[in-house]
């Protein structure tokens, strides 16, 4: 394993998995399918760029508190960084560098001309009201406006921000350099150039790559038993729409608890009482209450977790029936786990596939700033649909061509031609 001095060490517990070992392993993995030269794996090893800020708040009962804001930018070899900003109390630098590297590979595999960042703030969003959360983005964006920008960084909603995080972004980076720069963020509200389809974007994609890997196996999302862990932006937009499709929804959670129905739950239904419930699903009528831990290994046809990383792991993998496995969140696999699924022969779509919709339709969104032109829903729609379909090819040709299983396969996609642009680049000086 490549030495990362870059990062401080987080406090290790015995349960502690890290995320950015776990990144790192998999990039290995890709580097020897690959036979990449050591030097460029240990260059795609380390993040370009690690800031941490101090962001001193005022709270509305007049206290001051101060939080530590990271980004980390991962690589900018095909393009700006790009990447999400993470409000949740879970966050970490290596966390944040871990998803960094993510993005690097994801943009690379969906031939999107973006490397990869990250940021974060570990905070829980719900314990702060709006104009606290406010002036924490705002005095966070001021503190990074020399690390931002729309040809150099360009953040986007990750989980525990939104459009309404983004607009603040975009407001205090416009009034900081003396002119309006929509092009500074994605996910964006439509009112300041944001883009239709993007907050179901993430979601529609997941949807697009489960139907995609049904159809290869002559089934369709019609009748088909899905599980959703996580009821969140992405987890409800996927739970929408595959309703739509005529998929049965046996259940969904939230971090509170899940619910279950053999009949498949009326997703409409679930969602207003959710917005009515502080986002909760828990207490939903016509379903039976069910925790998060056997919420995953229901029998079902497909299994998307929509939420946090980690969540099939060494301790509950073997209890996992799902034959497809989605990640619509970002490593909610364990290496272990991941190896065990892929050694009975699960399906398990990785994470720089399965939820690269919601960074796509930012690309879309930030081309169509960029040339002050804007679609309707069906466009956006559809050019996302045809990147997200073109890449699943490419995974399953390059799996099949090498014989290796689909997380590898997307792997070497993003990591070779990362590894290609670096070589064609060189190395400077
Ligand atoms: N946070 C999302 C992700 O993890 C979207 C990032 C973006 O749109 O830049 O892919």
């Amino acid at each position: 394993m490549i030495a990362t001095p870059t990062l401080p060490l987080e406090p290790a517990s015995p349960a502690y998995i890290c995320p950015f070992d776990q990144a790192c392993s998999y990039l290995e993995a890709a580097a020897k399918e690959l036979k990449l030269d050591q030097g460029v794996l240990e260059i795609l090893s380390h993040p370009r760029k690690v800031v941490t800020v101090s962001i001193p708040v005022k709270l509305d009962n007049g206290e001051i508190r101060v939080f530590a804001g990271h980004r980390v930018q991962h690589s900018d070899i095909l393009g700006p960084y790009k990447g999400g900003i993470r409000y949740h109390p879970a966050v970490t630098l290596r966390e944040v560098s871990a998803l960094a590297m993510l993005m690097t590979w994801k943009c690379a595999l969906l031939g999107i001309p973006y490397g990869g960042a990250k940021g974060g703030i570990a905070i829980d969003p719900k314990q702060y009201s709006a104009s606290e959360l406010e002036r924490i983005t705002r005095r966070y964006t001021s503190e990074l406006i020399k690390d931002i920008g729309p040809s150099v960084d360009i953040p986007a909603p990750d989980m525990g921000t939104s459009a309404r995080e983004m607009a603040w972004m975009m407001d205090t980076y416009s009034v900081n350099v003396g002119h309006a720069v929509p092009g500074v963020v994605t996910g964006k509200p439509i009112s300041v150039g944001g883009s239709r389809g993007r907050e179901m974007a993430t979601g529609r994609g997941a949807m697009i790559i489960v139907r995609e890997a049904l159809a290869d196996q002559g089934r369709s999302l019609d009748g088909v038993r899905v599980v959703i862990q996580g009821f969140g932006n992405v987890g409800i937009a996927a739970a929408e729409l595959l309703h739509q499709a005529g998929s049965k929804i046996i259940a969904v959670s939230t971090s509170g608890g899940g619910i279950y129905s053999e009949a498949g739950l009326d997703i409409p239904a679930v969602k207003a009482y959710a917005s009515r419930n502080h986002r909760s699903v828990v207490g939903f009528p016509d379903a039976i209450a069910i925790n998060n831990a056997d919420l995953l290994t229901l029998p079902c046809d497909v299994l998307i977790p929509a939420a946090l990383e980690n969540q099939i792991t060494e301790e509950n993998v073997n209890q996992i029936k799902a034959q497809i496995i989605a990640e619509a969140a970002n490593g909610p696999v364990t290496l272990e786990a991941n190896r065990a699924l892929e050694a009975r022969g699960a399906i398990v779509l990785p994470d720089i596939l399965a939820n690269a919709g919601g960074v796509v339709v930012s690309y879309l969104e930030w081309v169509q700033g960029l040339s002050y032109v804007f679609w309707d829903e069906e466009r956006v729609n559809r050019e996302m649909e045809h990147l997200m379909v073109q890449a699943y090819h490419q995974v399953i040709q390059q799996s099949k061509l090498r014989q290796i299983p689909l997380r590898l396969a997307a792997y070497t996609l993003g990591v070779g031609r990362v590894a290609q642009a670096l070589t064609d680049r060189g190395l400077y000086p």
